[in-house]
Formats: structure tokens, sequence, C-alpha cells
């Protein structure tokens, strides 16, 4: 059974709907299906989202004019008899609050799918719960949504929102409809939950930088969790943990491409042939650099300066020791408020001979499971830099041997991506 949640720009008009149908209609396993609020037809174009944000803001009658012609537009492309003049009239009556409007796009989306399909509508107001913070309550929504859909063959299902105790509409932040998706798979037990986007998948390293950058075809949950955090974006990321725990693949898939393979996210991946699965990167961080003599036998020296950093609640990423040296790596922006005081502190703690905080760092992760064992990855990965001209400032590799993080000065950050795909992907 699949799962299939469908983004906005595969909705983003009549004819892209009844593609969409077509593609749930081409495989029966497809019994429950999620959808986005329908997004842009054009570069230029609104989502409906962002038009029911503004309508919110602003207030005017005449904001929501836009908003009801996209729909009525649909369902008469569509041909169906499917009347939302009811529902039109209620979302017009201001006020509202905020999330009840954004959700409004999801759920005619998905009133619109339903009755073209023929399958039943099932609200996510009825199955998908938060508490009074407004943060998912998981598991009493896997319950009802198991409870609601193992006695309906098929369903489709708005994504993007839920309840509050209080019966007040919240949503997820946005893009949220990829976690509404992962919840339904998860609950439901599915064999995939498919991801149906405008893109071939997941591509190795980012597009602005390396315009052939190609997708890939696998890559583990493990890895995806590195990737993602030093800045690759596909899906939401709180969409991957219920599937991930619940150990279901995902398959991120084009709309506009169905017959291509896609990207596979697996909870274990065979060992693939190259050795490297893809390489993310970020700027904007620091290197903290304390220098004192004979500190290899000072007990306890990192430790204090670990709690400086605790105290002023600077997380720090990366951390290299040698005689008399400890450099750490921080986020830049986690020190906006308190970089005087924490060096300050570290003073205090330890007495250093100097401490210098060195800003515009990039990290760059190069990540893969097919590392692991293989001798001469590093070597490949060094002389791709040291050949374009790079010096690399920080290294970090676990015993893992998944992730190999290098450090370079910001002006680096994009030749050095584009030098380690070339000797890993070209
Ligand atoms: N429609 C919402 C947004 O634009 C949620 C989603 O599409 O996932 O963010």
């Amino acid at each position: 059974m699949i799962v299939a949640k469908f983004g906005g720009t595969s909705l983003a008009d009549g004819a892209r709907f009844r593609h969409v149908a077509e593609i749930i209609r081409a495989d029966p396993n497809r019994r429950y299906v999620v959808v986005s609020a329908p997004g842009k037809r054009c570069d230029s174009d609104i989502k409906v989202t962002d038009l029911l944000y503004r309508f919110q803001q602003s207030g005017n009658q005449a904001d929501f004019a836009p908003i009801e012609a996209r729909f009525r537009e649909i369902v008469e492309d569509l041909g169906i008899s499917l009347d939302l003049s009811q529902d039109f009239a209620e979302m017009k009556q201001l006020p509202h609050n905020a999330d009840y409007l954004a959700s409004c796009g999801e759920y005619l989306s998905a009133r619109i799918m339903a009755a073209f399909l023929d399958w039943p509508f099932v609200d996510a107001e009825e199955c998908v719960f938060f508490d009074e913070q407004g943060n998912l309550d998981e598991v009493k929504t896997r319950h009802a949504l198991f409870e609601k859909l193992r006695r309906l063959p098929h369903a489709v299902l708005p994504g993007y929102y839920g309840v509050m105790p209080d019966g007040q509409i919240h949503t997820f932040s946005r893009g949220g409809s990829d976690i509404s998706g992962a919840l339904v798979a998860s609950a439901m037990d599915a064999q995939v939950y498919e991801n149906w986007t405008d893109v071939d998948g997941m591509l190795v390293t980012d597009p602005r930088i390396v315009p052939q950058a190609a997708p890939l075809r696998a890559i583990t949950y493990k890895e995806l969790r590195e990737l993602a955090y030093r800045g690759a974006t596909v899906l939401h990321e709180d969409s991957v943990l219920p599937v991930r725990r619940s150990g279901i693949p995902i398959h991120i898939l084009n709309t506009f491409r169905p017959q291509a393979p896609g990207s596979w996210i697996v909870p274990r991946g065979e060992k693939p042939d190259g050795p490297i699965t893809g390489i993310a990167g970020r700027k904007n961080y620091t290197a903290i650099q304390i220098e004192r003599e004979n500190t290899n036998s000072m007990v306890g020296y990192v430790r204090r300066i670990l709690s400086c950093l605790e105290h002023w609640n600077v997380p720090f990423e990366h951390l290299a020791t040698g005689l008399g040296s400890v450099c750490l790596v921080v986020p830049t922006d986690a020190m906006e408020d308190c970089r005087e005081q924490l060096k300050e502190d570290i003073t205090l703690a330890v007495h250093p001979d100097s401490i210098l905080m060195e800003d515009h760092l990039a990290m760059i992760a190069v990540v893969g499971r097919g590392m692991t064992g293989r001798p001469g990855v590093c070597a490949r990965l060094f002389s791709a830099l040291g050949g374009s001209g790079i010096s690399v400032r920080v290294i970090d590799q676990g015993a893992g041997e998944m992730n190999v993080i290098v450090g370079v000065a910001e002006p680096d950050f994009e030749p050095a991506i584009r030098a380690i795909h070339r000797e890993f992907f070209e």
C-alpha cells in the first residue's frame, strides 16, 4: 500500500489535477492521497496559500476574488459538480484566525480531488491533533488516522493542518503537507511514502552551485540527515521523522516526469558504486582558536571552555584539539549577542595565551555510506581541493566513516563544492 502526497505545483490548475489523478489511478496500491494547496502555474504566479495569507492581512474582500476564481476554474475545468459556494461564503466572512484561512487551500484542494476521483474526503480536522502549545500530538494523530482510514479503501486528505484542543485550526510550518503525508504513511504502515513534487528527486548537490548536479538514486535516512543539516532541502525536515521511525522508505518523484526513477530515501541502503552520495554545505561559521602552552596534561581544560559556551547557549559543531590549541567551530549567529562576554569568560576560565575568533568560514559535508572501509576517499577529496588552490581550514571525520567535513574560507565555498563534485561525479 502506498501513501502519495502531491505538492502545490503538481496541483496548480485543472489540467494538473487531471494528470495527478491519472498517476493515482495508474497504481491501485496508491490508496491514500494527501494534497497541498494549488501552487504556482508559472514563475510570476502566486501560490494559493500566499493569496490566503494576503487576504487575511489586508481584510480586503477583493483579495479573496483571485482565490475563489482559482478554485472555480479548476472545478469547471474538471467538469465535476461540486458546489463550493457555501465554503467560499464562510471563508470570506472575516475575521478568521490566520491558520484557519491558510488551511483553506489544502481543504479545497482535497475536496476537489476527492470529488474528481470519486473517493471519500477525510478532513485533517478530524484526525491530525496539536496540543495547547501547538505541538503535534503524534500518538493521538496516528491513532485517529488509523481508526478513520482502516475502514476506507481509499481517501483524499488535505495536508498542512490539524486541530487544537479548543477546536481551532492549526497549521504546520510552511511546506508542512510533507509532514501530513508522512503521518498518514506511518499511521497506515505504508510500504512506501511517495512524495510527488516538481523535480526529478534529490540532487547530489545544490544546483545553484553545480547546474549539472544529477538526482541521486538512493540515500539512507542517516545520510539524508547529515546533508539536510548542512543545508540540502527537498522535503520538510520534520516530515522525515514519522516515516523514518516506522522504517518506511520515501520515494521522491516528479509529477511532470513520472517515468523518471526519482530518489529513494531508505532505512538501509546497499553499498553503492561510488563512495559519495551527496555534498552540502553552509556558510556563516566562526572558528574560535584558543592557544595555551602545555595544556595536554591539564585535565578538564576543554570542559571548562565548553562550560562557557554552554553558559551562553552557544552550540559548537566541531572541535579540533592539538598540543596547546583548541579550535571550536560555532555558527556565527549563535554568538550575535554574547561574543565579547564569551571571550571574557573563556579568558577567565582557562587563562589562554591567545584567543581568536575568525568569521566567514564555510563548512562542507561530503557524505556517503560508500566511504566506509574504502581507502583513498580522503586522498581524492583533498587533492581535488588542493588542485583547485583551496586551502582547507578545518577537517572533521568520525570513526563512522560516513561523513567528512571540511571547513574553507567563505569565498572558497562554491569553488570547493564544484571541485568535489568534479572529482566524484563527473
Ligand atoms: N500550502 C502550504 C505552503 O505553501 C503547505 C504545503 O504546500 O506543504 O506552505
